[in-house]
């Protein structure tokens, strides 16, 4: 008969006998199998699962068990290290929004540069940060490891030390989000997405330089805030290029 080998990680393996605990074991199977199937065959819950690796390679739940198939499964992460960046990079995705700890304002200001939705208040308290979280489903990134033990953090992504374009790139890298990324669409204040305003409507709140180069401005509907495509822009583009195309690398 066919036989694949299982590994479950972390708290799923609450659901496995003593025996399969933190193990490898093999399990036999007959026909065509799904991994959901079989999975949930061997006592694993399908909901409890946030990553399926057969063979090193990311899978679904649809994926049909093969012989002699390597499976990995691993749970909702509670927090994510970053030192596991390769196992997790196919991560599905599942939440793409963020709440940072007070004292990351470069990673707050370019993850906005780069139009991802991060809620940030440098006056936040843990338990704001952990509540805003749990209620709008976001992931905290923090540098403490104190705040991603809390029991009802599930979750976090801690930032280790490095530049502010290596951070995010290992945000974006680890959670697979590179799709969501659309530069400039963000107020870097508020996180309010921007519109784009006609520059008649706005003529008095341009400075007199900017209305002969640039004819493209854009509006927070929120905090009123206008952009355009200034100096800023130029350096803030180069920083995007930075994290997008890894140069350095
Ligand atoms: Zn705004």
């Amino acid at each position: 008969m066919p036989k694949a080998t299982f590994r479950f990680y972390e708290e799923l393996n609450d659901f496995l006998p003593n025996h399969r605990r933190k193990t490898d074991f093999e399990a036999t199977f007959k026909g065509k199998r799904s991994i959901k199937d079989m999975i949930e065959a061997l006592g694993v819950p399908h909901t409890e699962i946030d990553l399926i690796l057969v063979n090193g390679n990311s899978v679904d739940f649809n994926y049909i068990l093969q012989d002699e198939d390597r499976v990995s499964v691993y749970p909702v992460f509670e927090s994510l290290n970053i030192t596991n960046v390769t196992r997790l990079r196919k991560l599905p995705l599942r939440r793409n929004k963020f709440v940072a700890d007070i004292n990351l304002g470069d990673i707050v200001k370019y993850m906005r540069v780069l139009g991802l939705d991060l809620y940030y208040h440098p006056l936040f308290s843990t338990r704001e940060i952990i509540e805003i979280s749990k209620r709008e489903n976001r992931i905290i990134l923090t540098k403490s490891r104190k705040l991603l033990k809390f029991k009802e953090v599930s979750h976090g992504i801690f930032i280790r030390p490095g530049t502010t374009t290596e951070q995010i790139r290992r945000i974006i890298d680890c959670l697979d989000i590179k799709d969501n990324i659309n530069p400039f669409s963000r107020c870097l204040g508020c996180n309010t997405l921007l519109n784009i305003v006609p520059k008649e409507k706005i003529l008095d709140r341009i400075p007199p330089k900017t209305k002969e180069f640039c004819d493209e401005y854009f509006q927070c509907p929120s905090c009123d805030k206008i952009y355009w495509k200034g100096t800023h822009f130029i350096h803030m583009k180069k920083v995007v290029r930075q994290i997008l195309d890894h140069p350095e690398s």
